[in-house]
């Protein structure tokens, strides 16, 4: 039995785990989960999982949350940022699963690997903001730290092993406005926006997908992830999402992973790593797909992308703040405040006001990301939104 914590349970990793964990019976024990403010849904969790420990971010709900699991459930209930992070590292569990959304999830995944569990990773802002932390603690850990992203889960499954890679090459579905001109993605409204023609995700990463900020995001996650240099990570919009990712090796060999998409599978990955366990997917039927298509990002109409990648190469504080802009601007358009365009917008004055600095400790990521929330904040509240 392998003992997990699920961090952010109610979300779309964060189900799609459990659904995980319903394929496998008997195989994986919930030992916590932790959520935001989902009661009903984290109630649900509570009731059929049987967690040791549920926890519960918004401290506000806490004895509703208690009330609808009455007096008599046996899972230790708790409330509170505090609370949900000693969940993150609790003693006797094996791994968790990391699917908070945002910096939010930062502590959480600090906290795991401190505790020293091996840490299936989907919150990916928290790389993108404090990649060297992140990874300085992996390493010092001993952790197993495995990628849930589709994209990053499929280049550890291309990487064999026989010598370094020349390059990676991430793959795009583009979108839901992959086909649209730069002024109708740049006045797109949420109820567009959170169409994604392939993957079904949260609302934030689902509006970044759109934007193509998130695959700017997922470049900088690789290169951490993978430690490669940012000129040899490569993007490639491929709208079919079959081919998940891939790795070029010097010798022109090109190893690509494969299949329809669904976020079970990289996640069934990180959780049952080494083994392939037989599952309920789909195999992929070529004749049925006829043919699969690429074509290179136009960052002309997605300047999210560039922005972020010139983010990531800049380095020091510039991925955090890029990220935290990003998360505010996000929650801004989801609200009606800006439109799509707003986004690119806002991030871009963020950082032309940024002065870079070292991002070597925690302390600077914090800093760096409360600056960034304020400036863009500032830049909204001079917008008269
Ligand atoms: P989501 O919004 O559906 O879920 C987020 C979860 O985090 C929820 O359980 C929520 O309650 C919890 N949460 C939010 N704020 C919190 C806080 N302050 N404290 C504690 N918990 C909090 O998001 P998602 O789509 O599941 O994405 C989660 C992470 O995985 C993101 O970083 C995203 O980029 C990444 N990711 C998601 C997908 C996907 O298919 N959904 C794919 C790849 C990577
Ligand atoms: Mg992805």
């Amino acid at each position: 039995m392998k003992k997990i914590v699920v961090c952010g349970s109610t979300g779309s990793i964060g189900r799609q785990t459990l659904d995980v964990c319903r394929w496998f019976p008997g195989e994986l024990q919930v030992m916590a989960l932790t959520g935001g403010s989902n009661i009903e849904l984290l109630a649900a969790q509570v009731r059929e999982f049987h967690p040791a420990y549920a926890a519960l971010a918004d401290e506000s709900r806490y004895q509703e949350f208690k009330e609808l699991l009455g007096a008599d459930c046996p899972t230790e209930i708790l409330a509170g940022r505090e609370a949900v992070q000693e969940l993150a590292g609790l003693a006797g569990a094996d791994m968790q699963v990391a699917a908070i959304s945002g910096l939010a999830g930062l502590d959480s995944v600090l906290r795991g690997l401190e505790a020293g569990l091996d840490i299936a990773f989907a919150n990916k802002e928290t790389l993108v903001a404090a990649g060297a932390l992140v990874m300085d603690k992996v390493h010092s850990s001993g952790a197993n730290f495995y990628p849930v992203d589709s994209e990053h889960s499929a280049i550890w499954q291309c990487l064999d092993g026989r010598g370094d890679p020349a390059s990676l090459v991430l793959t795009c579905s583009g979108g839901p406005f992959k086909d649209a001109a730069a002024d109708v993605i740049a006045a797109a409204t949420p109820e567009q926006t959170l169409r994604h023609p392939t993957w079904d995700m949260g609302a934030k990463i689902t509006v970044d997908s759109a934007t193509l900020m998130n695959k700017g995001l997922e470049v900088i996650e690789a290169h951490w992830l993978f430690d490669m240099p940012y000129e040899r990570i490569e993007v490639v919009v491929h709208p079919e999402s079959i081919i998940h990712s891939m790795v070029q090796y010097a010798d022109g060999s090109l190893l690509a992973q494969m299949s329809y998409p669904d976020m079970c599978l990289p996640i069934q990955n990180a959780l049952f790593y080494p083994e392939r366990r037989a599952n309920e997917l789909r195999p992929l039927n070529f004749a049925e797909l006829g043919k699969l298509t690429f074509r290179a990002p136009d960052t002309g109409r997605f300047p999210c992308l560039r922005l972020a990648i010139e983010a990531g190469k800049a380095g020091g504080t510039a991925p955090a703040v890029l990220s935290g802009a990003n998360e505010v601007m996000n929650a801004a358009f989801l609200r009606g405040r800006i439109p799509l365009g707003g986004i690119y917008d806002g991030v871009a004055a963020v950082l032309d006001k940024h002065e870079n600095g070292s991002a070597a400790e925690l302390a600077d990521i914090v800093a760096a990301d409360a600056w960034a929330r304020q400036t863009a904040a500032d830049w909204l509240a001079a917008q008269g939104v």
